[in-house]
């Protein structure tokens, strides 16, 4: 089947290929890993269920997958976050968009990121997360770029470490555009278009 170069019919028209690179991750990888990440945090927090803080709005589709590969009762809140400076890099200055509605004291708390870039933004949600007092605080990222300095993130639960691009799929937009590609996939246009 010709395909546009994201696995997709390239006669549906649907995607307009150009700017989408090869699927770094391809859809059915995405699926085998939020099992295995479900299973293990199954097994890891057996008899002290999770509440799993969402970080909107690119983690939604991979929250609603992993979610369903939990085998617990687990809760659920978002939070979204912007981050002041260019579009597409981190400056680490972060202002929350919408708070959690919940209560996180006493409560293990997972947070659920779709990518971590230069880790600016999850420094600032860890700290800004712990300072509520949650009895455990850990963190499960779908994507990690390459060159990080994982150990000093402190990452409990990673997908996949990827090549330092810019992607998108999966929930993670340009622009808005791009959250439900089935997979995650190299972005090579502007990354600011208006
Ligand atoms: P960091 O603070 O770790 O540099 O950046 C994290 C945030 O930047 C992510 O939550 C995401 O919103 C955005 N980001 C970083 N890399 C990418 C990427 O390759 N594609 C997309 N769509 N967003 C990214």
């Amino acid at each position: 089947m010709v395909t546009d170069g994201v696995g997709l019919p390239a006669e549906t028209g649907q995607w307009p290929g150009n700017d989408l690179g090869r699927a770094v991750v391809p859809g059915d990888r995405l699926a085998e890993r939020v099992r295995e990440l479900g299973a293990e945090i199954t097994r890891d927090y057996r008899g002290r269920p999770p509440l799993l803080v969402g970080v909107l709005k690119g983690a939604m589709v991979f929250m609603a997958d992993l979610s369903r590969a939990i085998e617990l009762p687990v809760e659920m809140d978002f939070m979204a976050v912007a981050s002041y400076g260019a579009a597409t890099k981190s400056s680490g200055v972060v202002r929350i968009v919408k708070d959690l509605d919940m209560d996180l004291s006493g409560r293990h708390v997972l947070v659920v990121e779709d990518i971590v870039d230069s880790g600016l933004t999850l420094s600032y949600l860890r700290r800004n997360l712990a300072a509520r007092h949650p009895a455990t605080l850990e963190v499960c990222a779908l994507l990690v770029k390459e060159g990080l300095q994982r150990t000093s993130l402190d990452l409990r639960y990673v997908g996949f470490s990827i090549p330092p691009r810019f992607v998108v799929g999966y929930g993670l937009d340009v622009a808005e555009r791009y959250r439900n590609l089935p997979e995650i996939v190299e972005y090579s246009g502007p990354q600011d278009p208006q």
